[in-house]
């Protein structure tokens, strides 16, 4: 299995990493670049500094106990989500509708590939 975020549209709500069995995801900070885009994710979902402006239009303000977009985790939230460990994924789908960003891309084993979408 393959796992990785499309990092601009990562808010760093940290949900991936708290919903996941077993441990596929760990938040970096965003000024981090080399440890952020340790993930497959492609060129264009690479982390370079910017953020989608449409998935911050719709989190920045919204109040939910988590820090959107900010630059550093504090154990509960911030940073950046990095798909480290995607060969541990059992494909339980738990982060795929906790995700606020709609970020998350798994590619199985068979080339089937799943996107999560917010619930
Ligand atoms: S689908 Fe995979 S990466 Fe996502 S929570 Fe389940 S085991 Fe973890
Ligand atoms: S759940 Fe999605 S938006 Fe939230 S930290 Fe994980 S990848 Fe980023």
């Amino acid at each position: 299995m393959d796992v990785y975020v499309d990092k601009p549209k990562c808010t760093g709500c940290q949900h991936c990493k708290d919903v996941c069995p077993v441990a596929v995801f760990e938040m970096h900070s965003r000024a981090d670049a080399a440890k952020a885009n340790a993930d497959n994710a492609p060129e264009e979902m690479k982390w370079a500094g910017v953020h989608d402006p449409a998935v911050e239009a719709k989190w920045k303000d919204v109040q939910d106990g988590h820090k959107h977009f900010a630059p550093e985790n504090d154990g509960q939230s911030g940073g950046i989500s990095v798909g480290i460990n995607g060969s541990a994924c059992i494909l339980c789908q738990a982060c795929l509708i906790e995700c606020e960003g709609e970020c998350i891309h798994i590619i199985d084993d068979s080339g089937n590939k799943y996107q999560s979408i917010y619930k």
